[in-house]
């Protein structure tokens, strides 16, 4: 599943690409991926500039016309969004199926640009959507997520506000959207194996310098992630040769059965935590 940082890259990719550019319309191909009315949105689409695009949590948030409409698109666990401007190809989101030819048969929605750029919504098991909305609903829909962790808001204070009295799994408590926005199975596995500390902990368990060991590895393995242009599309270069190249610095996801990197003495054990696989070293977390 795309998470923050895999969002956060294909943010910083189409902005420097469509900023500016005015929408011909969408063709919607599969009525399921737009929440809403479909002719209602495909009319709300029509000859709209492209003001700004946005992130919080996993939700992209393109602001258009004069900034009193956006069209919010979460990718969730399949989306790609690859966009095609007949100079290159800039892709993004879920790795699999790898850019082939557009459109292909997950492609669900296709965005067209008055200049001709081409913006396709792919998604294979077609949990992501599509919806247009104010600027007010907007604002009722991100303030229902929790803290970015990015940014300032996200202290180690919060953090040990977040997981006061907790008796949930830590695991549940990194996942949970309404608290932390944007970590997904990949880095709260990551980070926790960073700052030495069990998944499956109580939440509410942690003293104040394993708090503290845990918000720096968050921080880090986020920050490190976007530096890597996440952890998708490894075989799939996109058109200025760049590839998310982060796979192969995961120290933990994906990696169960192989010797731990950090003690080289155990190897990396996998269970299921709250409906995820997990991943974690004995040894090393506790
Ligand atoms: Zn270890």
């Amino acid at each position: 599943m795309p998470e923050l940082p895999e969002v956060e890259t294909i943010r910083r990719d189409l902005e420097k690409l469509v900023l500016g550019k005015i929408l011909r319309g969408v063709r919607v191909k599969k009525s399921k991926m737009v929440q809403g009315d479909k002719l209602s949105f495909q009319r709300q689409l029509r000859r709209q500039a492209v003001k700004g695009l946005h992130r919080r949590g996993k939700l992209l948030m393109w602001e258009l016309g004069k900034g009193e409409k956006f069209l919010l698109v979460h990718l969730k666990m399949t989306g790609q969004l690859i966009l095609d401007d007949g100079k290159g190809v800039v892709a993004g989101g879920h790795s699999w199926p790898a850019v082939s030819r557009m459109p292909g048969k997950h492609t669900h929605l296709i965005f067209s640009f008055q200049d001709g750029t081409k913006i396709y919504f792919n998604d294979q098991r077609q949990f992501g959507y599509a919806r247009v909305v104010s600027r007010t609903e907007k604002e009722q829909i991100v303030s229902r997520y929790g803290v970015e962790p990015l940014e300032r808001g996200f202290t180690r204070q919060k953090l040990k506000e977040i997981l006061a009295g907790r008796k949930t799994l830590l695991k549940n408590i990194l996942l949970n959207q309404k608290l932390i926005a944007g970590l997904g199975n990949i880095y709260v596995d990551e980070a926790c194996f960073m700052a030495g500390i069990y998944p499956g902990r109580e939440a509410g368990s942690l003293n104040d310098d394993e708090i503290a060991r845990l918000w720096r590895s968050i921080r880090r393995v986020l920050r490190q992630a976007i530096k890597y242009r996440g952890t998708t599309f490894n075989d799939y270069r996109d058109a200025n040769g760049q590839r998310g190249d982060f796979l192969r610095r995961l120290q933990v996801y994906g990696r169960a059965g192989q010797l731990c990197q950090k003690c080289q003495v155990d190897t990396l054990k996998k269970t299921r935590m709250g409906q995820r696989g997990t991943v974690y070293c004995p040894k090393c977390q506790v």
